[in-house]
């Protein structure tokens, strides 16, 4: 089916309902969703792609950004989302990589992006703006506000999502209509979304998280969101008493707890808030807790699978446990295996691999790349290591890519940055592998203080002796203001690599 056939069936009856607020006070119906994706689904159709066209889109947010997204649904197209933080050579990249009939961008980028996007033989770029200018709306006018869906296998390809590029250059992951719409309506169950549900949607939309784990929640719910062009810590605790559901990465949590307005009345009409793209802190789990009184429901997914596992939802499946990212969602596989293709027991580290009907059908023009992240037996090879616990909640390590082995020994940079966020002082770290002439790599570690708090390398590198093995004690620790991230919350470790990578040479 037509993934945005089954979320508009989950609509509400009376579509004159509110179904976006955002925060600077319009009010958009489901009425005003389903007309103004049909007519820019129209202007799409009188273009005539050919099949499979995609459709790259790098604009701000806005709602109407959401109604281009299920406009390219409905018209059967490839929904291609770009960063906005990309500049001109990251989207020659994506651009050339994924050859897109249509691109639409922001007005005040569109010279440079249009005559990028006819090199790679784009046929329209179109502009929309987030106070809803630009031509694609101007050109979407004209036409009939009412269009019958594309139909659509659950095997045919509705999105090419790249991943975030932590690891290195970013993939295009080929998602299909099928792929996003059993997650989703495993999610609605398994989150127990129900009527009254009011989503606040403070997420950027061209990740799965704010895209397909945030909107398609709140659509296949028919549920409202309030919607917040920029994560404002001030403004979304305004808007907890009005709301049930809220989604965000770890820094957006630690950034919620900053705000003295975060109090357990304020979040007492809360039901869920849930963390995922990137490692929870513990402390930030249970700082939340004993402010608001709820504990963070934390998952794990990623573009190419959408959602993997999830802590439960309801108490009758189980407790959150902090510090994992839950158990195995319905009908989702997920086992850990060792370098050798064998089961690890429980508590021991391996590769996560997974499959179902979220798993997605390949990288994009990559064949190899595609061939390579998948088992003999059809599982796809995460790049992440984890392990379960005796009661199954998978608690993820770090990715194999991260893992460090110095002097022949496996160093997990996860279990290091642990040790050394229990020390004083210490606000959060980053620990990596650089090239040592002996060792092959050795550990060292960017470490941020607290604030007001001098770290003394020395010191940390001293105590931590004092309590695990020595090869696994960073051999330099470096103090720093702040951690590279990207967009997404997500610890850019490949920077911190290219930035030590001479020490030891
Ligand atoms: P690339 O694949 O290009 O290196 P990426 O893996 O960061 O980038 P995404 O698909 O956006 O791109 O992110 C998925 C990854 O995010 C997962 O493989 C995992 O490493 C991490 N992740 C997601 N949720 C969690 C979580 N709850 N805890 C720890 N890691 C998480
Ligand atoms: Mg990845």
């Amino acid at each position: 089916m037509n993934l945005y056939t089954a979320l508009r069936n989950a609509f509400p009856a009376d579509l004159d309902a509110a179904a976006v607020e955002t925060d600077d006070g319009l009010h958009y119906r489901w009425r005003d969703l389903e007309r103004g994706s049909a007519m820019i689904a129209n202007l799409l159709e009188s273009l005539e792609l050919p099949e499979g066209a995609r459709i790259a889109v790098q604009v701000e947010k806005s709602v109407e950004a959401l109604m281009l997204y299920l406009a390219v649904l409905r018209a059967g197209h490839v929904y291609l989302p770009l960063n906005t933080a990309y500049r001109q050579s990251e989207l020659e990249y994506f651009l050339c990589d994924a050859e897109p009939s249509v691109v639409v961008c922001t007005g005040r980028n569109f010279s440079w992006v249009s005559k990028l996007a006819f090199t790679v033989g784009t046929r329209s770029v179109f502009t929309l703006n987030d106070d809803r200018s630009g031509t694609l709306l101007e050109r979407a006018s004209h036409f009939a506000d009412v269009q019958a869906p594309v139909d659509r296998h659950d095997d045919e390809l509705a999105c090419i999502l790249y991943t975030s590029g932590t690891t290195g250059r970013s993939k295009g992951a080929m998602l299909t209509h099928g792929n996003m719409l059993s997650n989703a309506r495993t999610l609605k169950d398994y989150w127990d979304w129900r009527p009254g549900d009011v989503l606040i949607h403070a997420l950027p939309i061209f990740h799965v998280h704010g895209l397909f784990v945030a909107i398609h929640g709140a659509l296949l719910n028919g549920s409202r969101m309030i919607w917040l062009a920029k994560f404002e810590p001030k403004r979304v605790v305004q808007q907890l008493p009005r709301a049930t559901v809220f989604m965000g990465v770890p820094t957006l949590y630690v950034r919620l707890l900053a705000e003295p307005g975060l109090t357990r009345e304020a979040c007492a009409h809360m039901r869920l808030f849930v963390s995922g793209s990137a490692p929870l802190l513990l402390d930030t789990f249970r700082e939340f807790r004993e402010r608001t009184g709820h504990p963070l429901l934390e998952r794990y997914g990623m573009s190419e699978t959408v959602m993997l596992t999830s802590n439960p939802c309801r108490p009758e499946d189980g407790e959150r446990v902090g510090g994992t990212v839950g158990k195995p969602l319905p009908g989702v596989g997920v086992r850990v295996f060792d370098d050798a293709g064998q089961p690890c027991a429980a508590g021991e580290i391996g590769h996560v691999q997974v499959r179902g009907p979220n798993v997605f059908k390949g990288y994009w023009r990559m064949p190899e790349k595609t061939a390579e992240a998948f088992t003999a037996d059809g599982w796809f090879k995460t790049g992440d290591v984890g392990r379960f616990d005796e009661r199954g909640y998978l608690s993820i390590v770090g990715r194999s890519k991260d893992l460090i082995i110095s002097g022949g020994y496996n160093v997990y940079p996860a279990e290091i940055e642990s040790y050394l966020h229990e020390m004083d002082g210490v606000a959060e770290s980053a620990v990596v592998g650089v090239p040592h002439p002996d060792f092959g790599e050795a550990v060292i570690a960017v470490v941020v203080p607290r604030p007001g708090v001098q770290l003394d390398p020395e010191a940390l590198i001293a105590s931590m002796k004092q309590r695990i093995a020595h090869f696994k004690v960073p051999k330099r620790v470096f103090i720093a203001g702040e951690l590279p991230r990207n967009t997404m919350g997500k610890t850019q470790k490949n920077l911190l690599r290219q930035a030590h990578e001479k020490l030891f040479a």
